[in-house]
């Protein structure tokens, strides 16, 4: 999808921090970490939002993709978000799961 940001990331055509990589997921630093370990999957392919989501195949990717960071990091005590719509938080639309760790995480988030 032209013009969107995380396509860019998922295609390298701009540099991110990329920790963990599959044949549907890439997993890269957050820009802006709101914890000492802030990581964002995607799927390669766009979809703007979890509400766009029709594939098994990429819903379960992401879920075993977040999973994999999360080894590969060394984290076993994390939190995953995703941000579904403005009201919610969502600011980048290509859906992105978010692992937060590193401090203790609130509940419920505000
Ligand atoms: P959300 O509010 O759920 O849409 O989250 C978007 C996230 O993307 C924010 O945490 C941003 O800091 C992050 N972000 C935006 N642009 C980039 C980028 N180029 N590389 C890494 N993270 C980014
Ligand atoms: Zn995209």
């Amino acid at each position: 999808m032209e013009n969107c940001i995380f396509c860019k990331i998922a295609n390298k055509e701009i540099p991110s921090n990329i920790v963990y990589e599959d044949e549907n997921t890439v997993a890269f630093k957050d820009l802006n970490p709101q914890a000492p370990v802030h990581v964002l999957v995607i799927p390669k392919k766009h979809y703007s939002s979890l509400n766009e989501i029709d594939d098994k195949n990429i819903a379960g990717s992401l879920l075993l993709a977040a999973k994999q960071t999360a080894q590969k990091l060394g984290i076993t005590d994390y939190r995953t978000v995703i941000n579904t719509g403005k009201e919610a938080g969502q600011e980048v639309f290509h859906i992105h799961l978010h692992i937060l760790a590193g401090r203790p995480l609130k509940w419920p988030p505000g």
